[in-house]
């Protein structure tokens, strides 16, 4: 299958660009960017034949069967929207849409044209991730009472842009990390979090967005949640821990793009090594959604997944600005 790349980003070249040659038989065609010469340096540089500017040039190449879309989040919908209409398969990024009722078309309307639509939430696709939920799954842990996710991070300085200082394009700690603690939660446990209450602020780097969050969630099956994001801490480390009737789980260093970590689980009998499988998390979601295309099983997370964990990240933005507790909106989903 051929690829075209909408929008010249970083994840692309980092990541996804690898992932999706990684994959037998998929090689990509194109790149779109808004600048004709960022389009063909970025094309240069990574070997890809193509690059234009147009959207509509790209999504009118009966070769390219797949998108995958790495733009600012404020293009996600048009373009998603876009390349469904013209019956390409499509992997969008995180946050889907910059609301709720864009995402939740994008996931209907992919799936009234028959079209695979899936989301780029890497974190369920690390060995470290599958181990905890198996943990979880296999009830060692007992009944889970508790889950907490470190997810403050000292942003990058070539990604300290729009992410800190441009609201419209979907800046703010919120939008680009909560989405993930979200999505890893809801895959943990299985269920969805139904009411929120939350605290954000800027602590030196957002500008008009909020760079750092807590918030607490609670579960329809009485599972609390606490979670911290940030862009503005260089020493605090990340990791995920769940708390269960009989073990408790603490995953360190997990909540990152690449497949490092250590999983300990504490029980009764002492202190256990957790070993995991070290495979890239990206090329996994890239394998699975091209089984997806092939008409094998589902994508890692579809695109009720992406709506679901937008509709998590709104509700704790909105709980932050009031100083209430809110009841998430899935969107009928
Ligand atoms: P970038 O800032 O690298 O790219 C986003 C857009 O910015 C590009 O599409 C490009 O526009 C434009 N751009 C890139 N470089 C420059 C430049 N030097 N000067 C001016 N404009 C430039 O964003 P990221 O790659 O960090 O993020 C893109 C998307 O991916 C976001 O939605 C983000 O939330 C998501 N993401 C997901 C991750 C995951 O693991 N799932 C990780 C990181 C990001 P154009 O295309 O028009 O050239």
């Amino acid at each position: 299958m051929q690829w075209g790349l909408i929008g010249a980003s970083t994840i692309a070249s980092e990541h996804v660009i690898g992932a999706i040659r990684a994959q037998p038989g998929h090689t990509i065609r194109s790149v779109m960017s808004s600048s004709a010469t960022r389009g063909a340096d970025y094309a240069a540089k990574h070997e890809i034949p193509e690059s234009m500017t147009d959207l509509d040039a790209l999504l009118s190449d009966p070769a390219i069967g797949a998108v995958y879309i790495s733009t600012t989040n404020e293009k996600h919908f048009p373009q998603a929207m876009a390349a469904i209409a013209a019956g390409k398969h499509v992997l969008c990024e995180k946050p889907l849409a910059m609301t709720l009722a864009d995402a939740v078309e994008m996931v209907r309307v992919a799936e009234e044209k028959g079209v695979v639509f899936a989301t780029n939430h890497h974190l369920r696709n690390a060995g470290s991730h599958l181990a905890v939920r198996d943990l979880i799954a296999s009830g060692r842990l007992g009944r889970i009472l508790s889950v907490r996710v470190f997810h403050a991070v000292h942003l990058p300085a070539h990604l300290q842009g729009w992410r800190i200082n441009d609201a419209s394009a979907g800046g703010g700690v919120i939008p680009d990390i909560t989405v993930h603690d979200a999505d890893t939660v809801r895959f943990y446990l299985g269920e969805d979090p139904e009411t929120v209450v939350a605290r954000a602020g800027a602590s030196g780097m957002g500008e008009g967005v909020e760079d750092s969050v807590m918030s607490a969630w609670t579960m329809p099956s009485g599972v609390m949640v606490q979670t911290h994001e940030s862009f503005t801490h260089p020493f605090a480390g990340t990791g995920i821990e769940v708390h269960g009737s009989e073990g408790s789980v603490f995953a360190r260093n997990v909540m990152t793009q690449r497949p490092v970590g250590e999983v300990e689980l504490i029980n009764g009998d002492g202190r256990h090594a957790v070993a995991f499988p070290e495979h890239d998390l990206y090329a996994r979601s890239l394998s699975l959604f091209a089984d997806a295309v092939a008409g094998n099983g589902r994508p890692s997370a579809d695109g009720v997944d992406g709506v679901k964990s937008l509709a998590v990240a709104l509700a704790v933005r909105e709980a932050a600005q009031t100083g209430r507790a809110v009841t998430v909106d899935y969107g009928g989903l």
